[in-house]
């Protein structure tokens, strides 16, 4: 369980050696919380977490190892609740999974393998490449569909992203395909027209099923740290997200960050990126999670 690796590490660096008396006093508090900050897991867990260790008795001795448990505990306590696998179960079919997020984030590795998942389960997939905006985005996602064995509705550069899912949703319904994953474009420096990209792809989407997109997926970059947190606010604004996928937590040392985000927006967190392969996507363990974070 390499995943979470350095996430876990750097914590444990910061919490180990403060423990160093009989008793946790305000002083060695204080330490845990900063070294709780340090490690981007947000203010309010590690208060919360500081006035648990303090109200704790510690029957079996004051070792950094038993703080660490208190600590992992009431991580998993922030992080279950939030714990929520992608479920396919839209009906009538298909289910319309808009995945969304910045250039760079991981969200055409994302999308693979959340098809690869997909198909694993028997659900048979289709992806549309929404994100016309760039030409390598959608030779990107052409070479993942290659890879993953899916087929793949896409345009020219420059084409209309919501004429693309249009013609995506008409697929997968006339195929009875069970998912359709739409690539959004990521340019958040140009948020007016990102999100009025959105909203028409939303206004088509909805014409041909009120209920879709059934799903509105942020793939965040784990090692970015507190920026991720600021992308889901605006996420949320231009796209209202329905869940989140983490990536890249193999190389960092920020998975705190997932605590922050469970503690500030409570949005399901349906799975995280460990690799850069296809089968490099985790569920999301709030248990596993809380351990390697705690160290
Ligand atoms: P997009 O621009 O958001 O579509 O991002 P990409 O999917 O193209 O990913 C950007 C880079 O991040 C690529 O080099 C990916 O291989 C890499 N990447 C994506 N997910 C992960 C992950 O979970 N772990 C690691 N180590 N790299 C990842």
């Amino acid at each position: 369980r390499s995943g979470f690796r350095k996430t876990s590490e750097r914590l444990g660096d910061n919490l180990s050696g403060l423990v160093t008396k009989a008793a946790l006093d305000e002083a060695t508090l204080d330490e845990i919380e900063e070294a709780l900050i340090a490690s981007d897991l947000g203010p309010s867990t590690a208060a919360r977490v500081r006035a648990r260790l303090a109200s704790e008795r510690f029957e079996r001795g004051l070792t950094d190892e038993a703080v660490r448990a208190v600590v992992a505990e009431e991580l998993e306590k922030i992080l279950a609740p939030v714990a929520e696998a992608l479920e396919i179960d839209a009906f009538p079919r298909p289910q319309v999974i808009l995945v969304v997020g910045v250039n760079g984030s991981g969200k055409t590795t994302t999308i693979a393998k959340l098809a690869h998942l997909f198909m694993e389960q028997d659900y048979s997939v289709l992806l549309a490449a929404g994100d016309t905006f760039r030409a390598a985005a959608i030779e990107q996602l052409q070479i993942w569909a290659d890879r993953a064995g899916v087929p793949i509705i896409k345009g020219p550069e420059g084409s209309d992203s919501s004429a693309i899912v249009f013609d995506g949703v008409k697929k997968a319904t006339a195929e009875g395909i069970d998912v359709l994953i739409v690539d959004t474009a990521g340019r958040l420096h140009n948020k007016k027209d990102l999100m009025d990209e959105l909203a028409k792809i939303r206004r088509v989407l909805g014409r041909l099923n009120p209920a879709a997109p059934h799903d509105v997926v942020l793939v965040l970059d784990a090692t970015t740290g507190q920026n991720a947190l600021s992308q889901i606010e605006t996420f949320r604004e231009v796209a209202g997200v329905t869940g989140l996928v983490m990536t890249k937590l193999d190389g960092t040392a920020r998975g705190g960050v997932m605590v922050a985000a469970a503690e500030k927006y409570g949005l399901p967190i349906h799975a995280i990126g460990v690799g850069e392969g296809m089968d490099d996507l985790r569920p999301f363990d709030p248990a596993e999670v809380a351990r390697a974070i705690a160290g």
